[in-house]
């Protein structure tokens, strides 16, 4: 593995003739996270919106090759969130997969994962009340415990609860994130398998090139999957700056990615209008 910190990472401003020579001729398949990479992390989750170039970008680039949105949200809420129609969506990291043209896949395993789910919901409903700022939000795959308005002093108790809880479901295990606990399947699925398993469904077979960009440290299962054969691009946050990442390039935030984004978008019409 060839990570190196995310500080050190340079700014893919800096380096579009790069950006130009690995796409020329290559047919992108370009997968995109949803929080802190097509919209500005918040507080709130259920209030992300995305940034304000973003549904632009991502229409204008579907124009020109398969586009991707992977998300640790549910399906339904990405694609409500963003709105366009013309992309694929894969929900709770790429357990369930949907297409522009109807194409429908979920992870058998996930599904039988369900009632342990049911149980820890619970389960820590009675532990973390009390515990001022915490946010339980359910998933169809998965429950997040986020922690981000929680008192320092607090952070502990809810962590060791998530542990305590999860310990007692093999089925089901535990992924830190971005100021959050998530609890998910215990299965061999990441990110990163999902981009595999997107990359032969688009059908473009060993032509494709992948494109991944993403900020959280669950995105770095995918910046792996793209390091040898694509493109990865980190969307750089304050809370993981000495962290190792895959990533060849990297933008400040969201509204970087979008500009970005267009840039390769008006890369493809310039080279679209060049006699064949
Ligand atoms: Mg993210």
């Amino acid at each position: 593995m060839t990570a190196q910190p995310l500080e050190q990472v340079p700014h893919a401003f800096d380096e579009l003739d790069l950006v130009r020579g690995v796409l020329w001729n290559r047919r992108a398949v370009v997968c995109l996270d949803f929080d802190g990479t097509l919209a500005p992390i918040v507080d709130d989750p259920v209030a992300a919106r995305p940034a304000a170039g973003a549904s632009g970008a991502v229409s204008r680039l579907a124009g020109h090759c398969p586009v991707v949105v992977i998300s640790g949200r549910d399906l339904v809420d990405v694609r409500e969130r963003l709105g366009v129609a013309q992309l694929w969506y894969a929900g709770s990291h790429g357990l369930e997969i949907a297409g522009p043209d109807g194409e429908h896949h979920v992870h058998e395993q996930a599904v039988d994962v369900a009632p342990s789910l049911d149980a820890i919901e619970s389960a820590l409903a009675g532990r973390l009340d009390g515990i001022d700022g915490v946010g339980l939000e359910r998933k169809r795959f998965s429950v997040s415990v986020h922690h981000r308005a929680v008192a320092e002093d607090d952070v502990d108790a809810v962590t060791s609860a998530v542990d305590e809880v999860v310990a007692e479901h093999t089925d089901l295990r535990v992924v830190e994130g971005r100021e959050l606990r998530e609890i998910r399947p215990a299965l061999e699925w990441d990110k990163g398998a999902a981009v595999t398993w997107i990359l032969e469904r688009v059908g473009l077979g060993d032509d494709a090139f992948p494109v991944y960009a993403g900020d959280d440290v669950t995105d770095e299962d995918a910046l792996e999957v793209v390091r040898g054969a694509g493109l990865g691009i980190v969307v750089r946050n304050r809370e993981r700056l000495d962290t190792p990442t895959a990533a060849h390039l990297a933008v400040d935030d969201p509204d970087q990615l979008c500009d970005l984004l267009d840039m390769i978008s008006e890369l493809f019409d310039e080279w679209a209008e060049l006699p064949t």
